[in-house]
């Protein structure tokens, strides 16, 4: 098959993506073969090709084959697969696999499971022509839900989910949503859906224009350093954070309601906690199988749009660059 590997973390400038043959998988026991259909392009993907998570031991192994938003149709069935069948569309979201048997498996947080695998950083993922998955972590994609568009359901349709489900929001409460990027476009649906007044907040134009198309009540254009985020809709209940720039993290700190919650969805520290405030600060990553579920409900009732550019596969190098620049928006796929 063709993939876009990776042999060695470089700056994406200099094409460290190469296309070129890689050996077809083929499924083991509880194992499913598919054919890639469309995978997006995360801003992780980004941070792991640069080599900016090296420290963290990911990549896992090389070469590796980057992508962990990934839907397809399946190709081949390994031994002792019962759930699927062959031709079915599927798609595998970051979580590739975990133990099924710890203390955060048995209770639904698979997610946190110590033991996981994760596409397209331990095991390949979908920046090429197949893919290889467990059975076990793999969703049919509803019949009126569109294959080449929706891959970034299993990304940033399930971080945002998780988010405002964690966000303590609800009919007249507020909510805060910094960084309209690929995952925040979502994070304004999915919170509107709890019923909450959805503020958006974004450094970029384009960005701003894309929240209002998806339904913002309101839009603040962050100044550089974010300090008059509260200045037009006055604090939030809640805040949900998806800008990874430190100085937003700083001000959401300050815009969240005494009692309020605010959301982390993004590396970076909390500096200047006052505790006089009784804040909730929660940290929130991806999400088990349980919410992406319901997220496939969600955008099958049409309750989540993605704003999806496609490029081929072969495009991976300049499309990341793209994103690096801040060139993006919404979210880009890979169409092999
Ligand atoms: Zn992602
Ligand atoms: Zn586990």
């Amino acid at each position: 098959m063709k993939a876009m590997v990776l042999h060695k973390p470089a700056p994406v400038e200099t094409v460290p993506l190469k296309y070129e043959d890689y050996p077809t998988p083929r499924p083991g026991r509880g194992e499913v073969l598919i054919k890639v259909i469309s995978c997006g392009v995360c801003h992780s993907n980004l941070h792991m090709i640069e080599g900016d998570w090296v420290r963290m031991g990911v990549p896992a192994k090389l070469p590796i084959i980057p992508g962990h938003e990934i839907i397809g149709k399946i190709t081949e069935l390994g031994e002792g697969v019962e759930s699927f069948r062959e031709g079915e569309i599927v798609g595998a979201q970051p979580l590739w696999s975990a133990c099924g048997h710890c203390d955060y498996c048995i209770t639904g947080n698979e997610h946190l499971c110590n033991s996981v695998q994760i596409t397209g950083e331990t095991v390949d993922g979908g920046y090429a022509e197949y893919f290889l998955a467990k059975a076990d972590y793999i969703y049919r994609i509803p019949e009126n839900v569109d294959p080449e568009i929706n891959s970034p359901l299993f990304c940033p349709g399930v971080t945002a989910y998780r988010a405002s489900k964690l966000a303590n929001l609800g009919p007249n409460k507020k909510v805060y949503v910094i960084g309209i990027g690929g995952v925040g476009h979502v994070a304004l649906q999915t919170s509107k859906l709890f019923g909450s007044e959805v503020i958006a907040v974004s450094t970029s134009e384009a960005h701003a224009k894309l929240a209002e198309e998806m339904g913002a009540d309101g839009v603040v254009m962050a100044k550089r350093d974010y300090s008059n985020l509260s200045e037009h809709f006055g604090k939030g209940d809640s805040v949900i954070i998806f800008s990874p720039n430190q100085k937003a993290i700083d001000a959401a700190v300050n815009i969240v309601k005494k009692q309020g919650t605010l959301v982390v969805g993004v590396f970076g520290n909390i500096n200047d906690f006052r505790f006089t405030k009784e804040i909730n600060v929660r940290g929130s990553v991806i999400g088990p199988r349980k919410d992406m579920k319901e997220v496939l409900e969600l955008a099958s009732k049409g309750l989540i749009r993605l704003k999806v550019t496609k490029y081929k596969l072969q495009e991976a190098n300049e499309v990341l660059r793209k994103l690096k620049d801040g060139e993006i928006i919404g979210r880009a796929v890979l169409l092999p």
